[in-house]
């Protein structure tokens, strides 16, 4: 097949995490005859000192026009005084809007020899392999009114938590067909002894639950979800869920696992190319020492080939030869903890080599 992939490196590790992850699609294209072809864009910190705005046009465009996005991460000290059009962030916000993402995906895996780096003790997470869909673009975030007005007993204030059926659909639909295609179990996580919103959105999934049959829906409470993520994270498999929740659930089911370094994330939506990152952020404390783990943007490659370009056995490959060189016992200095000594530490370079080699 030949696609066309847009590499957005950003700022602080980016750079460095990026271009091993794109050394690694290259050694999937050479292996099963793809054509993948990058084209790399500023984006973040690095677009403002080059461009004067954190998502210039041209990245925009080369990103709409091609099959998937890689990016790195943005951020960094430096900018962190810059006026709000003019931050890092502001960019990938724009890069999410511009590109009509509506869902994003993190998968939260632990790794059986790196269970000693969770917070939580062996049993409970070992073997943990579950997949949040978090809503991205509705709810609490964006809902109209909002604002502050003057009351008579000091400010009032408001948000809106607002869905339009459409987009409770399409959430929930992309997270039946994700079930449909792990262990068929999907969790729809609400609270709808309390919102309206919820009630709708437990309807909508109890009447789409008809169209897929393999799949065993249910439903929980978000502040019952929070307390099973930490007791006991095995029992899920898909959960899907509006975007308050989903922010916040995600980032919980991440620090289970104790290595940010390790866990990559999608961004869908409905047709159009998808944005896959490392869920961590810049690390600008760790930039240019060749050192950063680039597993995780590796495996946002592997999500890449999954869902933007239909290709699950090269997905697949690419996370087996992950867990390989885990298995092996190679480990970035964030992944040493309590294995300090011997464990076999290796840079950046190092790491992405061996997992090319096992692939
Ligand atoms: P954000 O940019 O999303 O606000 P943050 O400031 O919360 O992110 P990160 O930039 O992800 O956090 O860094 C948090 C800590 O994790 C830092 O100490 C950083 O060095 C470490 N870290 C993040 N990513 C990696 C990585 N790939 N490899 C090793 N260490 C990492
Ligand atoms: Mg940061």
């Amino acid at each position: 097949m030949h696609a066309k992939i847009a590499v957005l490196p950003g700022d602080g590790i980016g750079p460095e995490v990026t271009t091993e992850a794109v050394a690694l699609l290259d050694v999937v294209a050479h292996l099963y005859n793809h054509q993948f072809e990058f084209e790399t864009a500023p984006i973040g910190g690095n677009a403002i000192d080059s461009t004067g705005t954190p998502l210039p046009e041209m990245t925009l465009t080369l990103a709409k026009q091609s099959d998937g996005v890689l990016l790195g991460a943005v951020g960094g000290p430096r900018w962190d005084k810059e006026p709000a059009h003019r931050r890092p962030e502001t960019g990938l916000l724009a890069l999410r809007k511009g590109l009509d993402v509506f869902a994003n995906l993190r998968p939260i895996q632990v790794f059986s020899n790196l269970v000693d780096a969770s917070p939580l003790k062996r049993e409970i997470v070992d073997g943990v392999d579950m997949l949040i869909v978090r809503e991205l673009t509705g709810g609490l975030y964006f809902g109209r009114p909002r604002g502050r007005t003057e009351g008579p007993d000091g400010i009032d204030v408001v948000d809106t938590l607002q869905y339009s059926e459409r987009e409770i659909r399409r959430i929930l639909k992309l997270g039946f067909e994700i079930a449909e295609k792990r262990r068929r179990s999907l969790t729809s996580v609400d609270k709808a002894n309390v919102l309206e919103s919820s009630r709708v959105w437990r309807e909508v999934a109890e009447a789409m639950a008809q169209d897929y049959p393999k799949v065993k829906l249910s439903h929980q409470l978000v502040d019952s979800a929070a307390m099973q993520i930490v007791r006991d994270p095995k029992r899920f498999d898909v959960v899907v869920t509006e975007n308050l929740f989903g922010d916040i659930l995600s980032d919980e089911a991440a620090v289970i696992t104790g290595s940010i370094g390790l866990l990559p994330s999608a961004s869908l939506g409905a047709d159009g190319p998808g944005i896959y990152e490392p869920i961590h952020g810049s690390a600008p404390d760790i930039a240019g020492q060749g050192v950063a783990n680039p597993l995780a943007t590796m495996l946002s490659a592997a999500m890449l080939l999954r869902h933007s370009l239909g290709l699950e056995q090269e997905a697949q490959v690419v996370e087996d030869g992950v867990r390989r060189v885990l298995e092996e016992g190679a480990r970035t200095p964030d992944l040493t903890g309590s294995s300090i000594g011997k464990a076999d530490v290796i840079g950046t370079e190092e790491m992405a080599k061996r997992v090319r080699e096992a692939v």
